[in-house]
C-alpha cells in the first residue's frame, strides 16, 4: 500500500464528489449543460507523485463530439440573441461563479497535474481575471464605417465564427481552458474544447461553474475528454467547427492546421518554445540569478515560455553560474500539496523519460552536468513518481540537440557570448520564437537587444510576467495568431462588409469598378 497515493485518491474523490463526479466512474464530459460519461476506451491517469493509478475514465469518442457540436450550434444562436451588454454581464457573473470554488479547483489541478498548490491557486485567480477582462469587451466590439470614395455607406460588422474547436495541453489545463474560453465567448462564439487526455477534470468543473454562475445557455461551453487520434480528430474534422484554436506541441499543431486546411477552416496555433534568457555583462547578478531560476524551474520547466537557454556574457559567466548552482541546491522540490514546495514532479511518465533522454544526449554530445540530472534527494520513499532535480548543463553549443529541441522539463542549457551581436545571433538561432528576456542595468542597451529578438514576448529585467490584457503568441515553430488582449479577441471574430447605396439612383458598375465612374 502506498499511503501517499491512497491519500491522493481519497482527496481527489472528495473534490470530484463535490461536483457530482463519481471518482470510481467519473462522467468526464460536459455536454449541453450536463455531465456525460464517454463511451470509448478506458483511459488511466497515473499519479505524478507516486506513479500509481489515480483515476480512470472513458474516451468521449466521435458520437459525443457530434452531440457537443450540435448543442454548441443551438447555444451560440441563443447567446447571440442576447444583447452585447447582457452577454458581458453574464460573463462577469460567470467569473463571480468561481468565487468560493478557488481552493477545490486548485486542489484538483494540483492532484492531477502534479503542480505545487501555490502555483495552482495563482492560476485559478488568473482565470477569474480573464473572464472579468473579456466580460468588459462584449459591448465594446464596434464595427467600423469606411470612408469609401463613392456614394455608398460602407460599414463593417464584427461577427463570431459560430462554434470554435479548442484543444489544450496538460501543463496548465485550467489556465489554458479559461485563457481560450473567455475571448471566444466574449466574441459571441460557442465552444467545444478537448483538454489533454492526461488532465481531463478541471476544464469540466470550470465549464460547469461558469455556465451555472453566468446562467449561460446550456451547450455554450462543451468539454469532451479523450485521446488526440480519437476525440481530438473527431473535433478537428467535425463540419460544424468553424475555427480551430490549438495549444500544444509543433508536431500536433501541424496536424491540427492540416485538418483545418482540409475543410478550409482557419487556426490559431500556440506552440512550444526554446526561449533565450540573455544576461549582459552589466546586469544586476542577484536579480538575474533569481530570474534565471524562475524562468526555467517554475512548473518544473513544463511551460511554453520556459527560459530554457541561458546566454551569459563571458565576463560574468563563471561568477553567475557559481551563484546559480548554489541557489538551485536550495530550491524546494517536494510534494505538490506542501505549501513550501516550489517545484513538483513532471506530469507524466512519457515526458519524464523524454527529458531524461535529452539530458543523456546532451552529456553524450559534450555538455557538462553542473547540477541535477537525476531524482532529487530528500523526497519521501513513496514519492517514486516523475521527479527530476533542477538540472543545469554547461558548455552547450548551438549545434547540440539540447540547444535546439524543446525539453519541457527542468533543464537549463547554458551558453556564453562575447558581445551583443553574438548574443542576438545565438538567441535567434532556433526554429522557435515564443519568448525571451534581456538583463542589463542600461535600459537603452537592453532595449536595443530586446528589439532584435525574434519572439512574440520579451521581458527586460524580468521573466514570465503575463497579463490577459497583453497579446501573446509566437513566430516560426512557436505558432501563429495571438491570444490575450484585443488581439486575442479578434482571432475569434471575422467581418462582414455592407455596402448601402445612398445616391437617389444606383449606378451599377461592371467588373471591379468603384461603381461611380
Ligand atoms: P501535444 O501536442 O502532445 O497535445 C496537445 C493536445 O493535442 C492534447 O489535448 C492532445 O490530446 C491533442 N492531440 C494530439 N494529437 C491530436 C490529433 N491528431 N488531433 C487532435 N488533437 C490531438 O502537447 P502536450 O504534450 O500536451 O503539451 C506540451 C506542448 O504544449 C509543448 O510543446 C508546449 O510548449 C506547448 N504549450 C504551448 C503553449 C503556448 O501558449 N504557446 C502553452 C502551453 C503548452
Amino acid at each position: 500500500m502506498n499511503t501517499l497515493n491512497r491519500q491522493a485518491r481519497e482527496r481527489l474523490a472528495l473534490h470530484l464528489d463535490a461536483y457530482g463526479l463519481d471518482a470510481s466512474r467519473p462522467s468526464t464530459n460536459w455536454v449541453n449543460g450536463q455531465l456525460v460519461a464517454g463511451g470509448g476506451d478506458r483511459i488511466t491517469l497515473q499519479d505524478p507523485v507516486t506513479d500509481r493509478p489515480l483515476m480512470h475514465y472513458q474516451d468521449a469518442g466521435e458520437t459525443l463530439v457530434a452531440l457537443a457540436a450540435e448543442a454548441a450550434q443551438g447555444a451560440q444562436r441563443a447567446w447571440m440573441r442576447l444583447s452585447a451588454g447582457e452577454r458581458g454581464r453574464r460573463l462577469y457573473r460567470a467569473a463571480a461563479g468561481l468565487i468560493g470554488h478557488e481552493e477545490s479547483l486548485a486542489q484538483l489541478e494540483s492532484l492531477i497535474a502534479g503542480k505545487p498548490i501555490r502555483d495552482c491557486r495563482g492560476e485559478v485567480e488568473r482565470v477569474r481575471e480573464m473572464f472579468e477582462y473579456y466580460a468588459g469587451w462584449c459591448d465594446k466590439q464596434h464595427g467600423e464605417v469606411i470612408d469609401v470614395p463613392t456614394s455608398h455607406l460602407n460599414y463593417v460588422q464584427r461577427l463570431p465564427y459560430g462554434v470554435v474547436g479548442q484543444i489544450t495541453p496538460w501543463n496548465a489545463p485550467l489556465f489554458t481552458c479559461g485563457w481560450q474560453l473567455a475571448p471566444a465567448l466574449a466574441a459571441g462564439n460557442a465552444v467545444v474544447l478537448k483538454p489533454s487526455e492526461l488532465t481531463p477534470v478541471t476544464s469540466v468543473v470550470l465549464a460547469m461553474l461558469l455556465e451555472y454562475g453566468g446562467e449561460l445557455p446550456p451547450g455554450l461551453i462543451n468539454i469532451v475528454n479523450g485521446l488526440g487520434p480519437t476525440t481530438g480528430q473527431a473535433l478537428t474534422s467535425h463540419p460544424s467547427i468553424a475555427k480551430l484554436v490549438f495549444v500544444g506541441s509543433p508536431d500536433t499543431g501541424r496536424r491540427i492546421a492540416a485538418a483545418g486546411a482540409q475543410r478550409l477552416v482557419p487556426s490559431v496555433l500556440e506552440l512550444g518554445g526554446k526561449s533565450a534568457n540573455i544576461v549582459l555583462a552589466d546586469a544586476s547578478l542577484d536579480e538575474a540569478v533569481a530570474g534565471a531560476q524562475a524562468a526555467i524551474f517554475a512548473g518544473a520547466g513544463q511551460s511554453c515560455v520556459a527560459g530554457s537557454r541561458l546566454l551569459l556574457h563571458e565576463a560574468i559567466a563563471d561568477a553567475f553560474l557559481a551563484r546559480l548552482v548554489r541557489a538551485v541546491a536550495t530550491l524546494q522540490v517536494g510534494l505538490p500539496d506542501d505549501e513550501a514546495t516550489r517545484m513538483g514532479p513532471l506530469q507524466n511518465a512519457a515526458q519524464y523519460h523524454r527529458v531524461r533522454e535529452l539530458i543523456a544526449a546532451a552529456v553524450a554530445e559534450g555538455a557538462e552536468l553542473l547540477a541535477g540530472g537525476d531524482r532529487p534527494a530528500g523526497l519521501p520513499e513513496e514519492a517514486r513518481g516523475f521527479y527530476l532535480a533542477p538540472t543545469i548543463l554547461g558548455g552547450v553549443t548551438p549545434a547540440m540537440t539540447i540547444a535546439q529541441e524543446e525539453v519541457f522539463g527542468p533543464v537549463l542549457a547554458v551558453m556564453t557570448f562575447r558581445n551583443e551581436a553574438e548574443a542576438i545571433a545565438l538567441a535567434n538561432d532556433t526554429r522557435f520564437g515564443l519568448a525571451g528576456a534581456v538583463w542589463s542595468q542600461d535600459t537603452a542597451k537592453a532595449l536595443r537587444v530586446a528589439h532584435q529578438l525574434r519572439a512574440g514576448t520579451v521581458w527586460v529585467n524580468g521573466y514570465k510576467s503575463i497579463s490577459v490584457m497583453s497579446p501573446f503568441g509566437g513566430f516560426g515553430d512557436s505558432g501563429y495568431g495571438r491570444s490575450s488582449g484585443p488581439d486575442g479577441l479578434r482571432e475569434y471574430t471575422t467581418t462582414r462588409s455592407v455596402w448601402v447605396e445612398t445616391a437617389p439612383s444606383a449606378s451599377v458598375a461592371m467588373g471591379y469598378g468603384s461603381g461611380q465612374e
